[in-house]
């Protein structure tokens, strides 16, 4: 029981990675707190995580907006007490991809919204409640977009570059206060992020797809949402004490045959 008695928040706790990583939190004694806009999936996700046991809340929360952010938080803290442990991993593919002279400034700002203010607002009112107990740690969601950079994912691709920057120095800021802040940079993990590039295509065209995904890494398989939050656990865990400001690549090796 790794968190027996701590609080945590899993932005994205309601579908895939996000999802896992509270699921694991759980089992291991954690009270949680799952956000994602949807009230519907919010639902579904609650009802399966109350089997573990019911100390666990879903919100309903854009994670750009500031108001709802705060509200994320103050809520957290008034219903479990303390703030311990954070997993900042919600994030989308909305919007068309295009080339940049294509792209449209709408949905650049709402992907920098999400990827990087987002991250931001979360970090900034998550650390003022961990602060006032000495500590915390924090985990935040990039990808591996943000190292090895696709045409046509230009925003996605800047703002989760940003979010392994934001973790470096917030976790230099805050590592004498006892707060430690990493990154996740998951590869291609199945997840419904990753099935909805499967639909609308061909038998053929998805066997193409998934045989593109698998033979770019060492694993020779797309990952499992298990495996990125196993990763997640550990960095939250007290067995990384002294681990921060690091980024995780959990990639089944692309980033080092690439
Ligand atoms: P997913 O199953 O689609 O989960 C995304 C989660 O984020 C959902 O709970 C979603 O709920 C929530 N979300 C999206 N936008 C939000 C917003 N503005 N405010 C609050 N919640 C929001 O996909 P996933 O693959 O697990 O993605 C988790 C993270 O991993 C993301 O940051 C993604 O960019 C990153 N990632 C994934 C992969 C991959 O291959 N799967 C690879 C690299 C990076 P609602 O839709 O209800 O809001």
């Amino acid at each position: 029981m790794k968190f027996y008695n701590k609080v945590a928040l899993v932005t994205g706790g309601t579908s895939g990675i996000g999802y896992s990583v509270a699921e694991r939190l759980m089992k291991e004694g954690a009270k949680v707190v799952i956000v994602g806009r949807n009230v519907e999936k919010g639902e579904k996700a609650i009802q399966k995580l109350k089997e573990i046991h019911s100390d666990v809340m879903y919100l309903s929360v854009d994670i750009s907006n500031s108001n709802d952010v705060k509200k994320m938080v103050r809520k957290t803290v008034s219903s479990f007490g303390k703030l311990d442990v954070a997993f900042n991993n919600a994030g989308n593919a909305e919007g068309k991809p295009a080339l940049t002279h294509e792209y449209s400034e709408d949905d650049f700002d709402k992907m920098m919204g999400v990827t990087i203010k987002g991250v931001w607002l979360c970090l900034k009112y998550e650390i003022q409640e961990m602060l006032k107990t000495g500590g915390g740690a924090i985990v935040n969601t990039s990808s591996l977009d943000a190292l090895i950079c696709s045409a046509g994912t230009t925003a996605y691709a800047a703002g989760k570059s940003g979010v392994i920057a934001l973790t470096r120095a917030v976790a230099q800021e805050y590592g004498t206060y006892g707060i430690r802040v990493n990154a996740l940079t998951p590869g291609a993990i199945r997840t419904p992020m990753i099935e909805s590039k499967f639909q609308d295509l061909t038998i053929e065209q998805a066997k193409l797809l998934e045989d593109k995904y698998s033979n770019f890494n060492a694993a020779g398989r797309i990952g499992k949402p298990e495996e990125a939050a196993a990763a997640v656990i550990w960095l939250l865990s007290d067995e990384a004490s002294y681990i921060t400001g690091q980024n995780i690549i959990v990639d089944g090796g692309v980033s080092f045959i690439n």
